[in-house]
């Protein structure tokens, strides 16, 4: 197990980083990588003792490397924000947004310890990376969560605003870049938080103890969040695009900041699982917002049923769901995926309801697994996350349910659970509230936390 330790220094008129980078154990032969392109950014590798070499399209090796032996170079992080995906680079204003990948040489395996990182900014700058902070000393230090090396990660590095929130389970620190009033910092900031507080109240608390989270001013054309993303290299993200203009209701109305959170309460389940990971996103979104006082009840069975109703429309009766997950992208099956997939969290957490009388839950099964296995920094297969979901909590119904909805062509058909919960469709397309078996289970979904 070899300890990496980088130093960083920013150097904003040149808009390079100066990186230092030191192993503490010798090694026969020590290899560096970075993302494919990122070879362009880095200029002038130098070694204490010795030579390094290319060895690859991005990729370096140094033979005979001595315990604590460093490595120095700049990384020409400004090339990186010239780069017109936005998963490798942007700029908003003079913050730089970057994918570390693209600059930051790393070496060893993802099993080795989690390198140490150390940054000094020049007076007035932020620097803002998905790595658990660590606080020791006066400059900032962060943990470097090891990760599969192709999950994205971006930082952000200039003058910008940041605050750190503290909730119940974890601390977020919310990056505010561009140009923003204090006014409308004061609306956003307040809006995260209610946000955050509406995804605490999954299983009463965040299910990650330190999360990055980035808003980007933009044009987002009728909608006060135009785009969000969670990322998941090297510790966890929430990137959102928002209108700066938007008032606080416009927020509070907008779905995307409380789907971005929700997923951070499951593993990465792989493009055939999308709609196991994008269900829950979906169904949550609506849950949380009720819990938290964004939406009321009906609001949220009335949001639901018309995310089901998109999906209904769209269905594909050629491919299972597992199929179509797969190929999600390319046919642009968003609507189809996503809301078949909320449609099967809903009908198992009906399930483990109506059963235990309240006592099981979608909410107390991913609660047992973010004690168990939350933390675990690896990809889950899809089959396997269910599997777990019922061992945690003793039921068959995560695996049983799983089946029915990956195999199924079409959208699953919901009359059933409609009439158990009492939920109604009015003649005008509204949909009502009325009694029926389970409209306790209905209420107890959707009461306040
Ligand atoms: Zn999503």
């Amino acid at each position: 197990m070899a300890a990496t330790h980088y130093e960083l220094n920013y150097e904003p008129a040149a808009e390079q980083m100066r990186v230092q980078l030191c192993i503490d154990t010798a090694a026969i032969q020590q290899e560096f990588r970075l993302h494919r392109g990122g070879a362009a950014h880095v200029e002038g590798l130098k070694r204490e003792h010795g030579t390094i070499e290319r060895s690859g399209e991005a990729r370096w090796r140094a033979a005979d490397w001595r315990a604590g032996e460093c490595l120095s170079y700049v990384a020409r992080i400004g090339l990186v924000a010239d780069s017109r995906d936005r998963d490798i680079g942007s700029r908003i204003g003079d913050t730089l947004l970057v994918a570390p990948q693209q600059w930051l040489l790393r070496s060893g395996s993802d099993e080795d310890e989690a390198p140490r990182v150390s940054v000094n900014l020049p007076p007035g700058y932020r620097f803002s990376p998905p790595w658990p902070s660590s606080a020791s000393g006066a400059a900032p230090a962060y943990r470097i969560t090891p990760t599969p090396f192709a999950w994205s990660a971006l930082v952000a590095v200039g003058r910008f605003h940041e605050v750190s929130m503290a909730l119940p389970g974890g601390e977020v620190r919310l990056a505010l870049l561009g140009t923003l009033t204090a006014a409308q910092r004061e609306t956003l900031q307040q809006w995260i938080r209610r946000a955050l507080t509406a995804a605490a109240s999954g299983y009463g608390e965040l299910p990650l103890a330190q999360t990055q989270v980035v808003l980007l001013p933009g044009r987002t054309p009728g909608r006060a969040v135009g785009f969000g993303q969670s990322l998941r290299g090297q510790g966890n993200a929430v990137h959102l695009w928002v209108d700066p203009a938007a008032t606080p209701a416009q927020l509070d109305s907008d779905w995307t900041a409380v789907h971005e959170f929700a997923h951070w309460a499951h593993p990465y389940l792989g493009d055939d699982g999308a709609w196991l990971s994008e269900g829950l996103a979906s169904y949550w979104q609506n849950v949380l917002r009720a819990r938290g006082g964004l939406l009321t009840a009906q609001q949220a069975w009335q949001q639901l049923d018309a995310g089901f109703a998109r999906g209904r429309r769209t269905a594909a009766t050629d491919l299972g769901l597992t199929e179509l997950s797969d190929v999600m992208h390319a046919r642009r099956a968003y609507y189809a995926v996503y809301w078949a997939g909320a449609a099967y969290w809903l009908d198992v957490d009906v399930s483990l309801r109506r059963a235990s009388g309240g006592v099981l839950s979608v909410d107390e099964a991913l609660k047992r697994f973010h004690a168990c296995c939350l933390l675990r920094k690896r990809a889950w297969d899809a089959a396997e996350f269910v599997a777990k979901l019922d061992a945690l909590i003793g039921s068959e119904v995560f695996v049983s349910r799983y089946r029915a909805y990956a195999a199924r062509r079409g959208f699953p058909p919901l009359d059933g659970l409609y009439q158990e919960l009492g939920l109604q469709h009015e003649t005008d397309g509204s949909l009502s509230l009325v009694d029926a078996p389970q409209a306790a289970v209905r209420d107890a979904i959707m009461g306040r936390r």
